[in-house]
């Protein structure tokens, strides 16, 4: 390992999560149980300025895309994102990410070569639990929470499948952007935070 390296290792890095609605406590909570990581919410463009990753949360994507035009954060997100802040959307975040939605005229971050279409797996009765591997995360099966979820329907030539159910991608990472169907913030299971955590070191760059 050089210096660098070695120094980057062992610092904790900071995680924002977009609090402006949805479940954001729940991922703050994951994070807060990985070692080395601070888990800070962002509501302002100067929250963002001292964040090495974001996740955008599950909640309801048209309200999210309003507040974020209303808090001034719109652009300022784009903007780092775009030039490789890692993120992480789940469920409404990857409809957030996603260039184009399939059932709604709104397009918020537009920043993933993939579609998606809203509440796919039905309304909010419909929500179900289920379990797959994800290769990245080991052998142990990982619980999927699906509420409203959005489907992916298309993926650009840069996008990779991270997980699938019944053969459809429900998780899919395209540089350092990662976008779930699911839920990993309303399960014990803490493994797709800490991978996230860990894609996020890896983009740090010495400070
Ligand atoms: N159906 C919601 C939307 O379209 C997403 C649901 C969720 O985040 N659990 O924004």
């Amino acid at each position: 390992m050089t210096a660098d390296a070695a120094a980057i290792a062992a610092e904790s890095i900071t995680v924002g999560v977009l609090a402006l609605q949805g479940g954001y406590v729940e991922h703050m909570a994951a994070l807060s149980r990985i070692g080395q990581v601070v888990a800070v919410p962002v509501r302002t463009a100067s929250d963002l300025d001292s964040v090495d990753a974001i996740i955008l949360p599950g909640g309801e994507s048209s309200a999210i895309g309003r507040l974020l035009e209303v808090f001034g954060l719109m652009e300022p997100l784009r903007k780092r994102i775009a030039a490789g802040l890692p993120a992480w959307g789940t469920c409404a975040g990857m409809i957030l990410l996603a260039g184009d939605i399939d059932n709604d005229e709104r397009r918020h971050l537009c920043l993933m070569d993939i579609g998606v279409t809203r509440n796919a797996y039905g309304g909010q009765l419909d929500s179900f639990d289920a379990s797959t591997i994800i290769p990245e995360l080991g052998p142990d099966p990982f619980p999927l929470v699906l509420i409203r979820a959005p489907s992916i329907t298309r993926m650009g030539p840069g996008v990779r499948v991270l997980a699938s159910l019944e053969g459809k991608p429900v998780a899919c990472m395209e540089k350092a952007m990662v976008a779930t169907s699911f839920h990993p913030e309303l399960t014990a299971d803490g493994r797709f935070h800490e991978w996230f955590a860990s894609l996020a070191r890896s983009y740090l760059v010495p400070r």
